[in-house]
């Protein structure tokens, strides 16, 4: 069975002004897509071609593993925002960043370094290791799930997720994620999931 592109969980305008319409038809109209469909290409007539993107992920290396955690990432970067998104978590994620950064803005100092040193394309981001949340910086495709961690939260820093709208100002992209697009339901959502 192929694999589709999943429809964006919110309308195409509606991150905007932070994050356009014109970014949101390239990066998941094209970029996404590209991922999906490559994949699709890869897999073709191959017994792989059943398994979940996760299996299929954690299974490859090379581009079918590029592939696959590209597709699997991106759709976990759109659940990572909403409209109005930002600011703080409430209840039991709030008090593990308590317990585990000392406090939010800790956590929200962690996750814009990692987002910011991330050296060319990569992720940034919030995962539970098992005991503790943390933050965490992966390449090009990589992704938590390989290194045995849970994702809770995500930021594309590639560039093709802020060059329209931020050109080359990747702190300023990080800086609005957290401040008016961060989806903090979803990631409490992964966090009871996670820890239940
Ligand atoms: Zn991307």
């Amino acid at each position: 069975m192929a694999f589709t592109l999943p429809e964006l969980p919110y309308a195409k305008d509606a991150l905007a002004p932070h994050i356009t319409a014109e970014t949101l038809e390239f990066h998941h109209g094209k970029h996404h897509k590209a991922y999906v469909d490559n994949l699709n290409k890869l897999l073709d007539g191959k017994p792989e071609a059943e398994k979940s993107l996760e299996a299929i992920a954690l299974a490859s290396e090379g581009p079918v593993f590029n592939n696959a955690a590209q597709v699997w990432n991106h759709t976990f970067y759109w659940n990572s925002m909403k409209p109005n998104g930002g600011g703080k978590p409430t209840g039991a994620l709030l008090e593990a960043i308590d317990r585990d950064f000392g406090s939010f803005e800790k956590f929200a100092e962690a996750f814009t370094a990692a987002a910011t040193t991330q050296f060319g394309s990569g992720w940034a981001w919030l995962v539970w290791n098992g005991s503790k949340l943390d933050v965490t910086k992966t390449g090009n495709a990589d992704f938590p799930l390989k290194h045995g961690q849970t994702p809770l939260l995500t930021i594309d820093v590639w560039e093709h997720a802020y060059y329209i709208d931020f050109r080359n100002a990747r702190p300023k992209y990080i800086e609005t994620f957290l401040a008016h697009l961060a989806n903090w339901d979803f990631a409490s959502a992964n966090f009871a999931k996670a820890t239940a």
